[in-house]
């Protein structure tokens, strides 16, 4: 078996220079305007998943302190929803330009309190600022239209209208990009908004609510409140069926939701939701092998695998399915270093959590045993920590495996050989998930046909990355509904307003 490179566990000098960068650490919810602890005084640890040190407490809040919340949302919605459009747009860019000020801040938290690779928390922190970036110059851009009326004593107007108060609940994998791009949205339509970040990381969304306020929007414009795990079903419930919430903005398992979207029926409450993808990376034997692995390495291993448009099953043409395995596995043992996040030399940080770590070895284990070779990896790395899983990469796939047909979210790269174009778009279709998907081709012909077939929201041609602010986000089938990011992604926050002007 063949091995990779890894770095030493402990980086004193390195954790010192990051420790520096804490100063936007924030161990209190934000309600209202206020720092606050939770009603009944209980906090819950947010750890270091490199280390399991604990990188802070943070109040552990329940239905009681989500209802304040949710009450200072509805609130500040009575004057927010009538701030123009250019002063709201002004707001978002002040916070755009502390978000990007404190940029390796933000990241040093993020990797703290997530294990990603600090080259990638600047990454994303870049890529979650773009949002609000983007949303602040979309907060001008929210037009109506008015329509010619077949009675000439009548006039049409259609006007868009912020919805209002809105939950956003988001995952571990990107602690700042899902909560920039939901809230980044939904301030420029003129809602207001309960942010729930995910119980592992809630420092980034706490330090990018320091900054909000810092930028001088309004209290009660963004609150963020923090729960441990134990707690979000019930505050979820409760986002879901508040008369005054007005909709809610999910990224997240598909389990959760579709709880969620049941419990939003009842009050025929807007939903987005952005859930676990399945994505197929097609590469054809006309593909340009070097660009194809250089694509999969970046679109299997960001974040540890732990993306849900991270490539799930690489299917690969017949005739250079054993160049394309043994390039891939070449190139992660020269480019893929593991350790702790927090040096910069890091390409793969640790899983998130121990859910995580049993759910990968499960995968690997119900795969081996019924029959997949494994090329590469295939265990924990536990002389790094306890939550570090080998970059891996599995061929022999069959169809009973459990990798075949689940989201992975981890290191590991499953290999499926195919005949023809046919059978690689059955593979790939063959999923109720349709998030992204990626294929490699030097055939025209072949692109547009694919792209077209291909059941997926998003596509990546010859491109193993393809999320951007300016892009349409999202999936079909049970990857989700509504778009975040682009023209699109308002569309969630508002509602159109039809006014008919009659006897003229
Ligand atoms: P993951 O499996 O990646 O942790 P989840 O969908 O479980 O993804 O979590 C995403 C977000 O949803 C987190 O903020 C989490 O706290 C929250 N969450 C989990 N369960 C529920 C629930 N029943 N209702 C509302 N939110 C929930």
């Amino acid at each position: 078996m063949m091995s990779y490179k890894v770095v030493p566990r402990y980086l004193p000098q390195i954790m010192r220079s990051n420790e520096r960068n804490m100063h936007l650490l924030r161990q209190k919810a934000y309600v209202d305007g206020n720092w606050v602890d939770a009603a009944k005084g209980i906090t819950f640890d947010v750890i270091n998943p490199a280390d399991n040190s604990v990188v802070a407490k943070v109040p552990d809040m329940s239905v009681e302190d989500t209802q304040k919340a949710i009450d200072a949302a509805a609130n500040a919605f009575k004057t927010w929803q009538d701030v123009n459009a250019k002063e709201r747009g002004l707001l978002l860019r002040k916070w755009y330009e502390l978000l990007a000020k404190n940029q390796s801040e933000i990241a040093s938290i993020m990797t703290a309190e997530c294990g990603k690779p600090i080259k990638e928390s600047m990454g994303e922190v870049a890529y979650g600022n773009s949002f609000i970036e983007w949303f602040s110059d979309e907060a001008r851009r929210i037009n109506g239209e008015i329509i010619s009326s077949s009675q000439s004593t009548k006039q049409i107007f259609v006007t868009k209208q912020p919805i209002g108060p809105v939950a956003l609940i988001t995952p571990w994998n990107f602690p700042h990009a899902m909560i920039a791009r939901k809230a980044g949205a939904s301030l420029a339509a003129g809602c207001t908004c309960v942010i729930k970040p995910a119980e592992d990381t809630p420092l980034t969304a706490l330090a990018m609510a320091q900054l909000a306020e810092d930028a001088g929007i309004p209290k009660g414009v963004i609150n963020v409140i923090t729960s441990d795990r134990k707690n979000a079903p019930a505050i979820g419930k409760l986002l879901c069926q508040s008369p005054l919430i007005a909709g809610i903005s999910f990224t997240g398992s598909t389990v959760v939701g579709k709880i969620l979207y049941e419990q939003c029926a009842k009050g025929i409450k807007r939903i987005g939701l952005e859930l676990g993808g399945n994505a197929p990376f097609i590469i054809f034997n006309n593909a340009d092998l070097t660009k194809a692995v250089q694509g999969a390495l970046a679109a299997k291993f960001r974040n540890c695998g732990q993306t849900c448009v991270a490539a799930n099953r690489f299917l690969i043409q017949e005739d250079i399915f054993d160049k394309f395995v043994d390039q891939l596995s070449d190139s992660i043992k020269n480019t893929i270093v593991q350790g702790n996040g927090k040096d910069g030399n890091v390409i793969i940080g640790p899983l998130i959590n121990n859910t995580q770590m049993n759910s990968i070895k499960r995968l690997v284990e119900d795969a081996v045993m019924k029959g997949a070779k494994v090329v590469l990896g295939g265990k924990p790395a536990t002389q790094l920590g306890d939550k570090f899983y080998e970059p891996t990469v599995l061929t022999n796939i069959t169809e009973d495996m459990n990798v075949y047909n689940q989201e992975i979210f981890g290191p590991v790269a499953v290999c499926i050989k195919f005949k023809d174009e046919d059978e690689a778009l059955k593979i790939a279709n063959g999923t109720m998930s349709g998030l992204a998907g990626y294929f490699y081709s030097s055939d025209v012909s072949q692109i547009f046909r694919v792209a077209r077939k291909l059941e997926v929201g998003m596509v990546g041609v010859n491109e193993g990355i393809i999320s951007t602010a300016e892009a349409p986000f999202g999936g079909i089938k049970e990857s989700g509904i509504g778009r975040e990011g682009s023209t699109h992604g308002i569309e969630d926050y508002v509602y159109i307003k039809y006014m008919c002007l009659g006897n003229m």
